[in-house]
């Protein structure tokens, strides 16, 4: 088989589509206004931006001054938890679950460290968050409700339309950290009851360093950083405008190519999925169908997670071992661990995500090179027994 570099890391990171640099190359080039300028250049960036709030909006069902442009999903994460805790004089529980990003998890730490109540909700063995969990964990204090759409690692889309229904009818904000999930599936903020939605323009063929933040009209956060009047003083700073346009240009062509992408991505998926059952002792981390079209996680026994990774990354293909940003550290991911996977599966496991180039050339090679591969690490490891 001949050697190829396949690419089946998209939920670390999605390469920049090519109609979407072309929308942002004249905003890092002649058109170089600050949007906050009187004159026409100026006036120019601020009409570029003004247009995307309104195509951002329009994809998740809001209203453009809804919208406001952040750097990314940390950020904007940060922004709706820390900026709701801070912006609250009574209550003082929030509620989240125990499979978050770091991005959601660290944030709800530090304000338990800063004297708030936070209740981390259990998973069940697919990473599915129960409905039922969250209403027994409410208390008359609690304020806020942070609980992603689909999960970064294992894929698994959670019951949110319902936990914000939930969450309008006893007068608790609801957040979600939809940076998996928006260009993937579909999301509306009005049909699903969310008042705080993280989105990030990376993860849908869009730049690095740009994302948004939804925030429901009537909802007030207190800001992280203070300046300038930008982003009406939610987050000030000259705004980072090619990457506006950017993002609100892959936004646009995500949604419209959604329902073609998902359809072919799933089955690329559940191919790939059945591919790697067949290998022995290969177990799949996640929801057999309430799951992100191009996500596969596996966890093999016997073999070490990295090894495994840094074996196909010989053979030209770049996969994950849990989170892209966990697995510098050789901890087993907290996300595997919250399912109840045991520790020895928990290292074992192998994130394979695909997107928008994938192919059906990739998803055989990824099969072919794997079983030789994981044999070959078997026989090396201690932990193999050796009647096998
Ligand atoms: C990638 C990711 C983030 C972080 O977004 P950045 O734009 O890289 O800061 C947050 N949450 C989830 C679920 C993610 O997958």
């Amino acid at each position: 088989m001949t050697k190829r570099f396949v690419y089946m890391d998209h939920a670390a990171t999605t390469p920049l589509r090519e109609e979407v640099l072309e929308a942002m190359l004249p905003y890092l080039q002649d058109k170089y206004g600050n949007p906050s300028s009187l004159h026409s250049a100026g006036r120019e960036a601020r009409a570029a931006i003004n247009e995307a709030r309104e195509k951002t909006a329009l994809a998740l069902g809001a209203e453009p001054n809804e919208i406001f442009f952040t750097s990314g999903g940390t950020e904007s994460n940060n922004i709706a938890i820390k900026g709701a805790a801070r912006r609250q004089k009574h209550k003082r529980h929030l509620i989240t679950s125990s499979i978050e990003h770091h991005a959601v998890l660290d944030v709800c730490k530090e304000l338990a460290a800063e004297g708030f109540q936070v209740t981390f909700l259990p998973v069940d063995r697919y990473g599915m968050v129960s409905v039922e969990e969250v209403k027994r964990a409410l208390t008359p204090d609690t304020f806020l409700i942070s609980v992603m759409t689909a999960n970064n690692e294992v894929g698994t889309i959670e019951p949110v339309a319902e936990i914000g229904a939930l969450a309008r009818e006893h007068g608790i904000l609801f957040h979600t950290d939809a940076v998996q999930a928006v260009g993937q599936i579909p999301m509306n903020v009005r049909e699903m009851n969310i008042d705080l939605l993280s989105l990030s323009a990376h993860k849908f063929n869009g730049p690095k360093g740009v994302g948004a933040l939804y925030v429901r009209k009537g909802v007030y956060l207190a800001p992280l950083y203070q300046g300038g009047g930008q982003e009406r003083k939610l987050r000030p700073g000259t705004e980072n405008v090619a990457g506006i346009v950017g993002l609100a240009r892959a936004l646009e062509l995500a949604v419209e190519e959604m329902p073609e992408k998902s359809r072919r991505l799933q089955e690329l998926r559940e191919r790939l999925i059945d591919g790697l059952l067949k290998i022995d002792e290969v177990v799949l981390n996640g929801h057999p169908t309430s799951r992100l079209p191009g996500n596969v996680n596996v966890s093999f026994n016997y073999i070490e997670g990295e090894a495994l990774l840094l074996g196909l990354d010989l053979e030209g293909i770049a996969a994950s071992s849990g989170s892209a940003c966990s697995s510098s550290s050789l901890e087993p991911s907290h996300v595997l661990l919250a399912m109840g996977v045991e520790d020895q599966l928990a290292r074992g496991s192998l994130r394979l995500t695909l997107g928008r180039g994938s192919s059906d050339a990739d998803v055989d090679y990824l099969l072919a090179v794997i079983g030789p591969l994981v044999e070959r690490l078997r026989r090396m490891s201690a932990l193999y027994p050796r009647q096998h």
